[in-house]
Parts: structure tokens; C-alpha cells; sequence
């Protein structure tokens, strides 16, 4: 599946906030929103990050480029998730939500196997990952309750993961996943709520967007 491979801290100065998609970096003074905290382009330095009142489409536009972003999609993926939310039922927004925080890239991020998304999706790719004890090099999978996320056991005597075996039990997972830290694998309990993603997005200006 297509994805950006363009520079990703413009991203983040596009979207003026901190987006974190490049792992420990971004909690250094390198990032790229502490050097230059302005927008991208040639005129960047002499423009500010709201000009004057935004209207309401500029807000839904920019909530659903800051949702695709943080989750490493295209538009035609980011839409269709859209519309599989839509036709479930429950509210729109959280049930958008809910998908994309199930996909197994985002597991594997969630779980700390990665620094970042783009990091879990490359790890999926290159087959580290078995879902319910099978490889799956898919990073759009959709996990459900019950289903065990881990480290292949061909893959967990790479230096990496035996380096992230010593720092694994300071890592936070959400309540949602139950991790094994010696077994670098976690249990789906339940699927998120709303409370439980931690992401700082109004997902109803998304719901907004797509219905005008
Ligand atoms: Fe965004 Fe991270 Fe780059 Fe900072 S270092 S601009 S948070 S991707």
C-alpha cells in the first residue's frame, strides 16, 4: 500500500503542533518544531502558524490532515476508513477513531515495539510480526478483542529486539493492550474507547469535513 515518504517534520510545522512521527527525536531540542516553529515554504519565516480568524472549513480540513498525518495514510485510505465508520453503529468520529487505533501498525506502536507508527509499519512490513501466532506483513490489519500481537520467534534475536527486551518494562501501553514484556507479545483485552486514545484530535470537524 502507497504511502508519504516526504519530509515529515514539515508535517508537523504544516499542522503548527507536534506531531511526533519521528520516535525519541521529537522530545529533543532537534526537533524540527523547536528550530522552526513556523510554516513550511519560502515565505515560512515571515508567516505565522493562524493568520486572522480560520474559517470553519479551514479547521475541518486541517483536523482530518492532522488525524491522516499522525496515522501515516493517503487520502483514499483515510476516507474509506471514514466510510466504514460511518456505517457502523455508534457515533462517526469515535468509531473512525476506534479503526485506526486497531490497525496492527498501531498496535505494534502502542505496544512500544517501535519509536513511531512509520517505525511499527516497517517492522509489520519486514515480517517481525505474527498476529494470533501467524505472520502477517500487512499493516493495515485490523486486530479485534482476544487477538495476540508479537514479536515472530525468528525475529527476537535481532540486536534490536534483544536491546528492547532490557528497556521494554518502562514503556507505557494503554490499558487496552495487557503486555508480556519478557515475551514481546501483548493481548487485545477490548477494543479502545474514545477516553482510552490519546490523541489530540476533534474528531467531530473530521465528521464535519466529510459531510458538506
Ligand atoms: Fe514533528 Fe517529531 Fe519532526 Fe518534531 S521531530 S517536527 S515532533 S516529527
Amino acid at each position: 500500500m502507497a504511502r508519504y515518504t516526504g519530509p515529515v517534520c514539515k508535517l508537523c510545522r504544516r499542522e503548527g503542533e507536534k506531531l511526533f512521527l519521528k520516535g525519541s527525536r521529537c522530545l529533543t531540542n532537534k526537533c524540527a518544531m523547536e528550530r522552526r516553529a513556523y510554516p513550511p515554504g519560502q515565505h515560512g519565516p515571515q508567516r505565522q502558524f493562524r493568520r486572522g480568524r480560520a474559517s470553519d472549513y479551514l479547521l475541518q480540513l486541517r483536523e482530518k490532515q492532522k488525524a491522516r498525518r499522525i496515522y501515516g495514510l493517503l487520502e483514499r485510505q483515510f476516507s474509506n476508513y471514514f466510510k466504514n465508520a460511518e456505517q457502523q453503529p455508534g457515533l462517526t468520529g469515535s468509531n473512525l477513531l476506534i479503526l485506526l487505533e486497531s490497525r496492527l501498525d498501531n498496535v505494534v506502536y502502542r505496544m512500544g515495539l517501535a519509536s513511531s507508527r512509520a517505525h511499527a509499519r516497517q517492522l509489520v512490513s519486514h515480517g517481525h510480526v505474527v498476529l494470533n501466532g501467524r505472520k502477517i506483513d500487512v499493516p493495515s490489519a485490523l486486530v479485534s478483542a482476544g487477538d495476540t500481537v508479537a514479536v515472530r520467534a525468528e525475529s527476537t534475536s535481532r540486536p534490536y529486539f534483544r536491546d528492547l527486551r532490557q528497556e521494554y518494562d518502562d514503556r507505557q501501553a494503554p490499558r487496552w493492550l495487557s503486555v508480556n514484556p519478557e515475551a514481546l507479545s501483548a493481548e487485545v483485552i477490548d477494543l479502545p474507547k474514545r477516553e482510552d486514545i490519546d490523541v489530540t484530535l476533534n474528531e467531530q470537524l473530521i465528521v464535519e469535513y466529510y459531510s458538506r
